[in-house]
């Protein structure tokens, strides 16, 4: 049975245990680093792919064993997966040695090795992009990295905030015709994919900015007014922190129980070898691959760590929300500096027809729901 190991290449059954290519992923990993070279964003590579149903890293492995993926995952490509792949010298032929050095499989200590200890073997196997593509690529990170300009005049106090409803895409600001308002906002999955993705969502952008201003408004009447206006918002984000936390506890657990399982079996694969039950070879690979999962869960698990941390400054937060609010007391128009200092996000419910109502949601800065991932708001 050929093993998969980095996307794009499986390993021979022989001694050596040389990668070779599997086309399939690899004609995907060429594509990933054409697309970046063009200039395409990591997370606009990963929509593509996903768009095109192409099968992302882990899954695929988990499919050619014939196995499910175990843990629970959306099956998408992210920006992650792809950095992480643009990243990889093993693409170049070089073998990366050292990275990390396993010290003990029972107590599961790892020691990673700075970059200079590694070991870095060129021409062990066939290159999947060549050193031009992957140059190319390293000039492209150097030049997005410095921001994109816009050619559209017009700053919506707005952009970058809204979000559709249904799919969670990032709300696109399109100039229209028309004269009631200067441009419009739309779901930019519909915008870019059309409508068999995502209906428009389509919502004018003075009428937008007036019911956000609106409600601003009655914010600070509340906090200006109601005495139990402090109170209320504490328990409005307990709430909500509740619920976060619920969530975040529960994928902890997930993955806390997964790395105890994959402890457990990387401790029986050591005592297979030491026992000669299983081949050196198949030991090795098993290991690598859960080390990988390892890793992975490793980075997530420290993620929601600092997330917990977070959780801890309620009343300072409220506080905080209220000095603002205060600060933008008789407001008679949407600003930008409002709408960032104000508002964590806003999604917008589709248009169905003229009659039907439409759902709102704004979530406030340091009281609502964060918004976790700024590239989908359901994420
Ligand atoms: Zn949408």
């Amino acid at each position: 049975m050929a093993t998969f190991c980095t996307y794009g290449y499986y390993k021979a059954d022989d001694d050596k245990r040389t990668p070779l290519i599997d086309p399939e992923a690899a004609a995907v990993v060429q594509r990933i680093f054409k697309m970046r070279a063009s200039g395409m964003g990591h997370k606009s590579i990963a929509d593509a792919l996903n768009q095109e149903h192409i099968t992302p890293p882990l899954d695929y492995k988990y499919d050619k064993l014939g196995r499910t993926y175990p843990l629970y995952s959306h099956h998408l490509w992210n920006a992650q997966t792809i950095r992480r792949i643009l990243d990889n010298q093993m693409y170049l032929g070089k073998l990366v040695q050292m990275k990390e050095t396993t010290v003990s499989y029972k107590n599961h200590k790892v020691i990673r090795n700075d970059e200079s200890e590694w070991v870095i073997v060129e021409n062990n196997h066939e290159p999947i992009i060549s050193q031009e593509l992957w140059d190319k690529v390293r000039e492209r990170d150097r030049s997005v990295s410095r921001g994109r300009i816009t050619t559209e005049r017009i700053t919506s106090p707005l952009s970058g905030l809204c979000y559709c409803d249904s799919c969670g895409a990032k709300m696109k600001m399109q100039k229209t015709p028309e004269s009631k308002s200067p441009y419009s906002y739309r779901c930019g999955l519909h915008v870019r994919y059309g409508k068999s993705f995502c209906t428009s969502h389509n919502i004018r952008g003075t009428i937008l900015e007036q019911l956000i201003l609106e409600d601003i408004r009655r914010q600070i009447d509340f906090v200006t007014n109601d005495d139990k206006a402090r109170a209320k918002y504490l328990a409005r984000k307990q709430g909500n922190i509740a619920l976060v936390m619920a969530e975040d506890n529960k994928r902890k657990r997930e993955i806390e129980k997964r790395l105890d399982d994959l402890g457990k079996l990387m401790q029986k694969i050591y005592e297979d070898r030491v026992l000669g039950n299983m081949p050196d070879k198949a030991c090795a690979e098993l290991l690598e691959q859960y080390q990988q999962e390892k890793e992975d869960l490793q980075a997530e698990l420290n993620e929601l760590r600092k997330r917990f941390d977070g959780y801890k400054r309620e009343e300072e937060d409220v506080d905080e929300f209220i000095r603002r609010l205060k600060s933008y007391a008789g407001a008679e128009e949407l600003t930008r500096q409002m709408c960032l200092e104000l508002i964590e996000y806003v999604t917008i419910d589709k248009y169905v027809d003229m009659k039907t109502q439409r759902d709102i949601h704004i979530y406030y800065k340091l009281i609502d729901k964060p918004l976790r991932d700024k590239t989908n708001a359901l994420a």
